[in-house]
């Protein structure tokens, strides 16, 4: 998820782009660049790192151009690294393309150019499509190259392109944020309106499979087979604050209803009705046990992975504190498989844990949201999460993507261990985007629910199985969002000590969707009721003996058993935000905590 910026008008483009940047630069940061289409052709400034780089690169250049596009860049394929920074230009140097998002075909396709005699010098997905513009302009105009080449293109994109000798930029958007905003003799593209705010608030949204040709007196749109579309211009309302959280109010929030896009990204490309793919070189039937390391939320996801991995490969699998692990002397060979889970890549504990596993001998697997951070470089291969960035300290979308990536890696190692991966599974792992939205789209019962939880000092997260890790995250969030006192248990155990905590100022949080252990949650439940407690139940819809049981309960889709947590887990998320911000929390950024702990 990067941040892209087009400007063609009067004035000179070069600081108006960097500016364009800065806006989004929450929208990755790893490296930055610009180019200017100058009277003697293009001028591209690249540099690693954050716009800052770029700008003090960009000081000792001639750039007098009004016209240019720019890039900000949230790494999927490739280290950061100058040379994979945007923009991507073609073998002469004529054509500049900055692009948002996954070009899922790119390696067929870069075949097939370099067997033509293209060179490429990234690794990026995103150089094919200058390539594949210069090879579609023989003969053809630059609008009639750019959509061949949109035609072809597998995956999704926000993408702005400037040619040489062309008064001109075009843009396209699939999938990916894009949007035009109309100024007077001046026009601007831009990932996210914030950027563009300033200059204007008329905009027009370009849909999905659409590309635009614009000068700096007008524009011009099509749909991808080449027809003229009519546009309706928008009027901005928003302060430029509520628009970089996409009109949320916090970060958390937007991340929360991120997650259907996020988890379809983790997903995107990787998954088939009968086959999972993964770049990961591992010898699945050597693998004689697997360890998995994390903190925090992570650490979490791992305990499902475990139960997962466990369930469909029959492998054992340990799951450790990153923390614990390397201050004892853990029993790891050359047969295990290290699994460490970082949202960052950068967690002190977690990367030190990887490295005492890889002087152990065992075969290392990362599980990791930033592209190119510590831990994705030092591991042997890997699972990117794709999710974007996420911002609010509380982690929500990385914990979804993180049990979607070891589903995944479930569904893999199982194949390669039996020959097959379970079809169910794989079926019910592709229709989870949709099921984490049904939820999104009734938040309002959960804000009711936490104007009770906000006054409470304690509360009790219960599960059993798959949804017992759960019971731990839904805790976590809440303690960490709303200073309550909040803990999690396998809702069997609380008979041995935390019962005698529960009064009626101490409400049980009971995660009771129909799976193997519904009846017994149903007596954990009597047993908390006995007592006096309260009791807020996750449950599937029509659900009738645990919904008797509580005094309040929130429905979430059927899934199979062993992916539940992954929808269960949103209406946890949402009960922590909604009580913390009617306590009137800094929700994004909770006291004494920090996005990525890279101290031990
Ligand atoms: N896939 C492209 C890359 O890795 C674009 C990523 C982005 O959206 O920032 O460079």
């Amino acid at each position: 998820m990067c941040g892209i910026f087009g400007y063609i008008g009067f004035r000179k483009a070069t600081p108006l782009l960097i500016e364009g940047l800065r806006q989004m630069e929450y929208r990755g940061y790893d490296s930055a660049g610009v180019c200017l289409s100058e009277k003697n052709g293009l001028k591209a400034v690249k540099a690693k790192g954050r716009v800052g780089e770029l700008v003090k690169k960009a000081a000792n250049q001639d750039l007098a151009s009004t016209i240019g596009i720019a890039h900000t860049r949230w790494a999927t394929h490739g280290a950061p690294s100058e040379k994979n920074a945007h923009p991507h230009l073609d073998c002469q140097g004529d054509i500049a393309v900055v692009h948002n998002g996954i070009i899922e075909n790119y390696q067929a396709l870069k075949k097939i150019l370099e067997k033509e005699g293209h060179c490429f010098v990234s690794e990026t997905d995103s150089e094919v499509i200058s390539h594949l513009i210069e090879k579609f302009s023989e003969g053809a105009s630059f609008e009639g190259a750019v959509l061949k080449t949109l035609k072809i293109l597998q995956g999704t994109f926000g993408l702005a392109v400037v040619k040489a000798g062309e008064d001109k930029i075009i843009g396209a958007r699939k999938g990916s944020p894009f949007i035009l905003g109309l100024g007077d003799g001046e026009m601007f593209l831009a990932s996210d309106a914030s950027a563009i705010l300033k200059y204007t608030k008329k905009v027009v949204y370009l849909d999905d499979g659409e590309m635009v040709t614009i000068g700096k007196d007008g524009f011009l749109t099509r749909k991808l087979n080449g027809e003229v579309s009519e546009k309706e211009v928008c009027e901005l309302k928003w302060n430029a604050e509520q628009i970089e959280k996409g009109g949320f109010k916090h970060f958390m929030l937007k991340e929360i209803f991120e997650q259907p896009q996020a988890v379809a990204n983790t997903l995107r490309g990787r998954l088939a009705s009968d086959t999972v793919k993964l770049s990961v070189d591992i010898d699945a039937k050597a693998v004689n046990r697997i360890v998995i390391m994390a903190c925090g939320t992570s650490f979490y996801s791992g305990l499902i992975g475990k139960q997962l991995i466990e369930k469909f490969c029959r492998v054992r699998v340990d799951v450790e504190y990153a923390s614990e692990f390397r201050y004892r002397d853990p029993i790891v060979d050359k047969d295990d498989l290290a699994v460490v889970i970082s949202q960052s890549g950068e967690t002190a504990d977690t990367l030190a844990a990887l490295k005492e596993a890889k002087e152990r001998g065992a075969k290392t697997l990362g599980i990791v949201n930033v592209v190119g951070s510590t831990i994705a470089r030092e591991v042997d291969c890997g699972i990117y999460l794709h999710a974007g960035p996420e911002i609010s300290v509380a982690a929500t979308k990385a914990f979804t993507c993180q049990i979607a990536a070891l589903a995944l890696l479930t569904a893999f190692l199982q194949e390669q261990r039996t020959g097959r991966a379970d079809p169910e599974f794989l079926r019910e792992l592709a229709g989870l985007p949709e099921k984490i939205q049904d939820i999104l789209d009734h938040p309002q019962e959960i804000s009711k629910i936490a104007e009770v939880f906000r006054k409470t000092r304690n509360a009790l997260y219960l599960g059993r199985g798959f949804n017992y890790p759960l019971a731990l995250e839904g805790a976590l969030k809440l303690k960490e969002t709303s200073y309550i006192h909040a803990e999690g248990y396998p809702a069997a155990e609380m008979k041995h000590g935390p019962i005698a905590l529960i009064d009626e100022n101490m409400p049980a949080v009971f995660i009771a969707t129909k799976d193997q252990t519904y009846e017994k949650i149903l007596s954990n439940m009597q047993e908390i009721k006995a007592r006096g407690g309260r009791i807020l139940a996750i449950v599937n819809p029509r659900d009738k003996e645990a919904s008797n049981l509580a005094d309040w309960i929130i429905e979430t889709p059927v899934v199979m058993e062993c992916l539940s947590p992954m929808v269960n887990v949103v209406p946890l998320q949402l009960l922590a935000y909604y009580v913390a911000d009617a306590k009137g929390i800094d929700v994004d950024k909770p006291r004494n905590l920090a996005k990525s702990v890279t101290v031990e």
